[in-house]
This record gives C-alpha cells, structure tokens and sequence, in this order.
C-alpha cells in the first residue's frame, strides 16, 4: 500500500498554506446548519475534490429529530437614533444569533437588552450563539461595544428567512480493493470560526484529495455535515451502508497550536484506537490520548449504542478548554499552516497502518526458523538499524500465531509499526508467513498474481 510512503513526496510546507488559504477563503461565509452558505462552502471544495450534494428536505423525519425549517440570511443592524450601524451583520456574521428568525422593530435599548449576548470576561471578542430549535432572533456583540450603547431608541433589522427547504450535506466516496470503509467526518455548519471547524473542512478536503490519487485497500468516505443533525440525517437514512464502515474519524479543531488529541471510540480498543495511539506516541511531539466520552462532536452519533461504530476524534486543544472557543477570536490567527499540515500528516500516518495492518500465522511455528540461511540474519554490521530488523522479525515470527495483528506486533514489541511491517514483508517473501485470514481459494489467487 502506498498511502504513507507518498507522503514523502508531499511537501508539507506548501500543503499548510494551501489549507490555511482555504480557509481563508470559507471565513467570511455565513453558514449554519442549513442554507445557502453551506451550500457556497460545497461549491468551493468542488474546485479541489468533486464532492456530491445531497438536499433532504425540511420536515424529514431523521430518528427522534426532524430535519428543520431552512434558514438563509441577507443583512442585519442595530442602528442607532442617527441611523448609524452599531452593530453591522455586514462586518462579521457572529453578531446575528445563528438562525435567528426575521424582525423588523424600533425599540428601547432596555427592550434590546434580553436579546443581547456578550463576554464580559473577554470585552473585545464576539460570542458565537445559535437558537437552532427554539424561534429567537438576537445580536452578539463585544462588551465593549455594548457598554457604548446610549439608553436610545433603536431600529432592529435581521433579513433572514426560515422556510421550507431543505438540509444540505457533501460527501465524497473513493472505492477501494474492498467495500470496507473508512469514514471522515467534519461538521461544516459554522460561520466565521477558523479552527472549530473550517480547520477539519480544509484537512478533510485534502485528505479526500490525497487519497482519491492513490491505490487503497479501503473504501474512503468523507462527510461535510451540519453538527449534529447532519450525523443524525446522513446516519438515518445511510443506515444500509454503516455495517460497511470499519474505521472511523471526526476531525474538529484541527489547525490551533496545542498538542494533538485522540478521543477513543465507544468501544475503546478498536483497531483505529491502537493505531491513533501507537501514531500519537510515534510523532515524538507531546500529544494526549482522551477516553471516550458522550459529549463532544459527531462522535456522539456514530458511537451511540445503536451504531456503535470504530469512530474516533482526532483534535488539538479539546473543544470548550481553550477561551477562543465559539468567539471571533477563533480566527485566521489562531490555526497555523504548520499545525494543519502536522494535523493531515498523522491522519495519513493513521489511515497507512490501517491499510497495511494484516494478521499472519509462521508457517515454521516449531522453533525458530533459519534466518541466516535464508539471508535474512545481517549479524556482521551490528548497526542498530539491523538489530531493530531482526528483533522485529524475532517478534513477528513468534507472535504470528493468529492473535496478534502487525500493530499489536508492534505495540507489545514496543517497536515502530513501519519497522514490524518491513520484517513482516521480508518474512513472507521467504515464505515464513502466510495470512491468517486468508481462505485457501484467495491464497491460491494471490500467488497467481
Ligand atoms: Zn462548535
């Protein structure tokens, strides 16, 4: 498999920029959980992967929720007695509450006040607030400017709509040598917000980009979808698909500064739980390794009980810890090109163990094979490096009994996977292995081709 070592001929350096531009370009865009700026948002991934939109219809019945009522907006302002704009929906999307319904009104500033959302902590950052399931219209805005707010009349104006319509998702599939599937999953519903989640839109989109040009074992599937409602929506009606999926990420929070984060799956000890770990404790960086938890991001629906599913979180600073978190100051300052770059590189690093993972049975089981007449022993050098490739092929050929796959191999062997996977491949060129899943009619097959 070829998706690891085609890294060395990405560079990296110029792929961060690539995705910090991205980014850069999706900001201004006002999107929600539906309408026309998620809409924009897919048409602009079309220029790097064809992503394919799905519009399911308002009122569609989704499990327990409903798909909702459409929202697009226009423009929005508070203006003050002189008809200035105090509050300019036009300067940054943040100050309308997300899915606000239209109102037209003078009122007083005392009237205005309930409909008013600050941080007082941080006077000068804008909140970020939705009413996605209860009809509300407000306006956020920076302590500071609403300490500047006279005890005025005002005139109020959100020029939003909420009708019927419909739910707007991207996906892209990439087939594979098998059916099996690896889904990523990024939530897309949010406006001006860099790292929460335009920084998991961009690295979704390159990763889908990346492995559309190369052979694959699995079967890649990549979801741009609203928070939520989208997971719910895509799972409900996908329901026939989801035995397919084997291994699974939602990448949120991706571009930020801090150390990578791996929250495990439901189940805990998955096979992309052991590999997110043996990468993580791989990259030399710090970087923590988060149980599973049911509060978080779309992880709460692939891993609930009915589903259950091999999916994890790749992030950097967990959500909610860091004070940036759904305020303006999430913006193109806070995600570096470097940290996306690191990011996509370990989802790489990931999915390649995965690819490459087998489960194989010695075929010499009764005492150790002869490796040095097979070529196999490099004892003259006694470099290191030759010394880490017999020790891993002592360990392959000792735990390949059936139980035990490469990465567990490498886990208990406390050695890099690629150095259990090189010893592995060599061994079963020398016909010391044979794969242990195999049935006797794929074997015949395989050493046809
Ligand atoms: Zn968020």
């Amino acid at each position: 498999m070829t998706i690891a070592p085609a890294l060395d001929r990405v560079d990296l350096d110029v792929l961060g920029h690539e995705m910090h531009a991205l980014i850069a370009e999706l900001y201004p865009i006002c999107r929600s959980i539906t309408g026309n700026g998620f809409r924009e948002t897919l048409n602009r991934l079309q220029r790097f992967i064809p992503v394919t939109m799905h519009e399911v219809p308002s009122g569609t019945q989704v499990f327990d929720w409903t798909v909702p009522l459409e929202w697009n907006i226009r423009d929005a302002y508070v203006k003050n007695s002189r008809g200035e704009r105090v509050i300019d929906f036009q300067k940054s999307n943040l100050h309308v509450l997300n899915y606000s319904v239209p109102v037209h009104q003078k009122m007083r500033l005392e009237e205005l006040r309930p409909h008013l959302f600050t941080l007082p902590d941080h006077p000068d950052w804008i909140p970020y607030r939705t009413t996605y399931y209860q009809r509300n219209w407000g306006f956020c805005l920076s302590h500071r400017q609403f300490l500047d707010l006279p005890e005025e009349e005002y005139e109020i104006c959100i020029d939003s709509s909420l009708e019927n319509g419909h739910l707007t998702y991207g996906e892209i599939y990439l087939p594979g040598d098998t059916a099996d599937e690896i889904l990523i999953s990024a939530h897309t519903c949010h406006p001006s917000l860099a790292n929460d989640n335009l920084s998991g839109v961009a690295i979704t989109c390159s990763l889908a980009r990346y492995i559309s040009q190369l052979p694959r074992r699995y079967s890649y599937r990549f979801l741009f979808i609203p928070g939520t409602i989208g997971a719910i929506t895509w799972l409900c009606l996908n329901e026939s698909v989801v035995p397919r999926i084997k291994h699974g990420l939602v990448l949120a929070g991706v571009g930020d500064a801090g150390a990578l984060s791996y929250k495990k799956t439901r189940r805990g000890n998955t096979e992309i739980d052991q590999a997110a770990a043996h990468v993580l404790r791989h990259t030399g960086a710090e970087s923590q390794i988060l149980e599973f938890s049911p509060y978080g991001y779309d992880e709460r629906q692939y891993c609930s009980p009915g589903f259950n599913l091999a999916v994890g979180r790749l992030s950097r600073t967990p959500h909610g810890t860091f004070p940036e978190y759904h305020t303006s100051a999430d913006d193109l300052s806070f995600v570096s090109p470097h940290a996306l770059s690191k990011s996509f590189s370990t989802c790489v690093s990931i999915f390649s163990i995965l690819e490459r993972n087998r489960t194989y049975l010695n075929t010499n089981p009764k005492c150790e094979p002869q490796l040095g007449e097979r070529g196999l022993y490099r004892m003259m050098g006694g470099s290191t490096d030759n010394k880490t490739s017999e020790m891993a092929m002592l360990w392959v050929l000792n735990l390949s009994d059936g139980n035990y796959s490469l990465l567990e191999i490498a886990e208990r062997a406390q050695l890099s996977f690629d150095s259990i996977f090189d010893a592995a491949t060599a061994l079963k060129q020398h016909g010391l292995l044979k794969d242990a899943t195999m049935t006797p009619s794929s074997e015949a097959t395989e050493k046809r081709a």
